[in-house]
């Protein structure tokens, strides 16, 4: 039978038109590397989209060439997520964070024909350039600048490309399966592995994630994307920003607290979305400036989990909903959200902030489930810990130019992370499976003892770790970090652990720092402090 309906393949460059076409006089604010704050739209953001998309096919980049992109938040960036994907190329950001090694891995792996930089990664991509093998353009995201001709003597100046180039060019038509953009997981163990999303995978996590239910983005909004346009797409913002053509302010390379105040305040930013360490330096600078940040009603949480004395602060002090979500690499990012349910709003306050501190439920288009070692299906009661595997729209099924599958016989990928969900669908990480800890063969979670940890007043920063123990195999042992100034012994904060956990879960040890280790995407680095404390009560 034959449908009567249209049938429009899902590309991104529809999105990008859409925004010009209809938000076009919706301001794209940018800070630049250099601190400088440039105002765009949207419509200016896709007229350059289109020229860079006609530079790329001059300087002979081929049609469905990755563009590797290593840079900030900023206009331009945002220009070569559409101008690379919409022109068919595929846009692959990396992670200016990782290990020099692991970025030369990357761009071979990826064989990138060109890569974008922002200046402060000049002396990056000049250290790694001869060890590149398929880069053919090194285009510097600037006007013209001499420091970085003398570097990098072949490089092209984007600003000068862009104002050579005319405006006629118009979007091709794509198959909505064809690739579009490209990231790679940090890697902790072995080499990053790519994950390759198409033009079809992006425009559905873009309506799929911003469903009410969802991050809930309007064109009324105010976006603040500290999350990096390295990690995971921003977590798909720049696209869904297109699609409903919100104000966006990309921060740039400032992504301390105080930088993120003036931000907020002088933008009147609604919505910012990060990793839990970015707002700790905000919630410390906002202590700080005394700012109560009026025009911020959300911050959307995600990468690590969020801690009880966050969500508190920003809703007491600042009247801010922290919207706790749960992702990776491999969906896309957005997998939950954590939205309430009607029910949920006569509940009284404790039990309502207990919901809400989960990492929510399933958005239409992911489905979850656990199972146990064996691949055996999990209760899904909110007690029964399992694996977490997902299935979905916006789902990996094979890392890019592995041989083989990522997913198990029947088609689900497991996501590495233990997890509970309750009979409404919610959703719970306990831990990662590497990070658990294994004490005489019963499993104690790091996130509740960090979670504890970090709802002490003088608690900073909480990392629980599994160290080596002669008669328990393992044990766990607090790593943490006291506020400025703050006063706590270690026989005081194992105190605190009295009656809010299990006495045999309580942690054997203590352990002060000046600072965490953090991973490329502002995670703690929990292999560096076991390989540094693993052995601490042996
Ligand atoms: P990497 O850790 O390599 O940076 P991802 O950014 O893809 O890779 O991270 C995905 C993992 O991060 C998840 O499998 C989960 O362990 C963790 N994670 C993401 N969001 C949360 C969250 N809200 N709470 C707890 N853990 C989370």
């Amino acid at each position: 039978m034959q449908s009567s309906m249209m049938s429009m393949p899902l590309t991104i460059s529809s999105l990008i038109e859409h925004a010009a076409r209809y938000h076009g006089e919706t301001e794209v604010i940018s800070v630049e590397t250099d601190g400088t704050v440039a105002t765009s739209n949207w419509s200016r953001i896709e007229s350059d989209a289109r020229k860079l998309s006609a530079v790329l096919s001059s300087l002979h980049v081929s049609s469905d060439a990755c563009c590797a992109t290593v840079a900030w938040n900023n206009k331009r960036h945002l220009q070569i997520y559409f101008g690379v994907a919409a022109g068919g190329r595929v846009c692959h950001t990396i992670n200016p964070r990782l290990f020099p090694e692991q970025i030369e891995y990357i761009v071979n792996h990826a064989a990138d024909e060109v890569v974008f930089f922002d200046k402060t990664f000049t002396p990056l991509v000049r250290a790694l350039k001869d060890k590149l093998q398929t880069v053919k353009h090194y285009i510097f995201m600037g006007e013209s600048d001499d420091e970085v001709k003398t570097a990098i003597p072949e490089v092209l100046f984007y600003d000068e490309l862009l104002a050579s180039a005319s405006d006629d060019y118009i979007w091709p038509a794509l198959d909505e399966n064809t690739p579009s953009s490209l990231c790679y997981t940090s890697g902790t163990t072995g080499h990053p592995k790519g994950v390759l999303y198409t033009h079809r995978t992006t425009v559905l996590h873009s309506i799929g994630g911003n469903q009410p239910d969802g991050l809930a983005i309007s064109a009324k909004d105010t976006v603040l994307p500290v999350v990096p346009m390295f990690h995971v797409n921003a977590w798909g913002v720049p696209y869904i920003a297109a699609a409903v053509g919100c104000r966006m302010v990309l921060p740039g390379p400032g992504l301390d607290g105080d930088s993120l105040v003036r931000l907020i305040d002088g933008y009147g930013v609604s919505l910012a979305l990060g990793v839990p360490t970015i707002w700790i330096g905000l919630l410390a600078a906002l202590e700080k400036t005394g700012s109560k940040v009026p025009s911020l009603k959300r911050t959307v949480v995600g990468g690590s989990a969020l801690p009880t004395s966050m969500l508190q602060d920003f809703r007491d002090n600042y009247q801010v909903d922290s919207i706790h979500a749960w992702g990776m690499t491999e969906t896309s990012p957005l997998g939950t959200i954590n939205q309430p349910l009607f029910k949920h709003l006569e509940l009284p306050e404790a039990e309502y902030e207990h919901v809400r501190l989960g990492q929510g439920r399933p958005l239409y288009g992911i489905e979850l489930r656990l199972v146990d070692d064996d691949g055996v299906q999990v209760a899904e009661d909110g007690e029964s810990h399992g694996r977490l595997q997902t299935r979905g729209l916006w789902v990996v099924s094979q890392y890019y130019k592995a041989s083989e599958s990522a997913l198990s016989e029947d088609g689900w990928f497991d996501t590495g992370d233990v997890a509970t969900i309750d009979n409404d669908g919610y959703l719970i990480i306990r831990d990662r499976s590497k990070d658990m800890i294994k004490s005489g063969g019963e499993w104690i979670s790091s996130v509740e003892l960090e979670n504890i940890a970090m709802s002490h007043p003088s608690i900073a920063q909480a990392a629980a770790i599994a160290a080596a123990h002669k008669q328990w195999d393992e044990r766990p042992v607090m790593i943490v970090v006291r506020h400025e100034n703050a006063e706590l012994r270690e026989d005081e904060l194992l105190q605190f652990f009295d009656n809010k956990i299990a006495s045999w879960q309580k942690p054997d040890a203590v352990i002060f720092v000046d600072a965490l280790p953090l991973g490329g995407t502002g995670k703690v680095l929990k292999t560096r402090l076991r390989e540094q404390y693993g052995r601490h009560l042996l």
